[in-house]
């Protein structure tokens, strides 16, 4: 978010190319092809099971894909996608103010530099500020809301980098103000600061709402086009029956 993005918009910053996902030697998803452009917001849906964490940690390198390959075409590959977990019991409860749970986002870029520099508490300044956090900087982050909590840990993924942002079930646990805040903000970095999304959601009423296009994954079927390409799709038919 603090540097310009230093991918050129007209090419895939993600690419997946006759890729099949999955473990030792069970196959989870085969013959994924898809290309996400910068500026993209994609929202990965399918029923429980399908495949969508396990595409997405194939995507943030943490597992190979079996056969094809997942591309990152940006300068620091996986380094370039902030990525926010699903929030944790543990994390909840994390005894840190504020600023000091969003520093952390800087950690794998420090090495073992004891001190963060002046530019970088800009940047982390300059984060709170885009989320409207600032005045929470010295509060306890464990006695905040949990809509509060995830703006606090989305001000540390973007801190961490700042072309893509990952999430998985971001609203999960919150209550449906501090949802529609969530994907209000979404919507801001994705439409003002030209941010990349892929999220992974079980709220597909919203992904179709907020988001540009819509990976579906269910079995051997996948779908990856337009919002509205998708609601056209017999894919579709799982979360939206048609009327009788
Ligand atoms: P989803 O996120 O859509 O609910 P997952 O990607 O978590 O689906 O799981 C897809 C399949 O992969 C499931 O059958 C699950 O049991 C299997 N799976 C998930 N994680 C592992 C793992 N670490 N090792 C082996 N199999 C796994």
């Amino acid at each position: 978010m603090q540097d310009s993005c230093c991918c050129d918009k007209h090419t895939p910053i993600i690419e997946c190319v006759d890729a099949t996902l999955g473990y030792d030697n069970q196959t989870v998803l085969s013959g994924l092809n898809f290309q996400i452009f910068p500026g993209d917001y994609v929202s990965i849906v399918g029923e429980n099971g399908s495949g969508k964490s396990t595409l997405m940690k194939t995507m943030l390198g943490l597992i190979r894909p079996l056969r094809g390959e997942i591309k990152i075409n940006c300068a620091k590959g996986s380094g370039c996608i902030g990525y926010l977990p699903q929030m944790s019991e543990m994390q909840r409860d994390f005894p840190a103010t504020v600023r000091e749970v969003i520093m952390t986002g800087l950690l794998n870029r420090k090495g073992w530099l004891p001190f963060f520099s002046r530019k970088e508490k800009q940047q982390a300044a300059h984060v709170m500020e885009r989320l409207r956090i600032t005045d929470l900087a010295g509060r306890s982050y464990r006695e905040l809301s949990g809509g509060q909590q995830q703006r606090v840990l989305l001000a540390r993924s973007l801190l961490a980098a700042h072309e893509i942002l990952m999430l998985d079930e971001p609203i999960t646990g919150l209550d449906p103000a501090a949802a529609a805040e969530l994907y209000e903000t979404l919507r801001s970095l994705n439409r003002e600061d030209g941010m990349t999304i892929i999220m992974v959601t079980h709220d597909v009423g919203s992904a179709v709402v907020n988001s540009s296009k819509i990976l579906h994954v269910s079995g051997e079927s996948i779908f990856f086009g337009t919002t509205a390409k998708y609601m056209a799709s017999e894919e579709s038919k799982l979360f939206f029956p048609p009327d009788e």
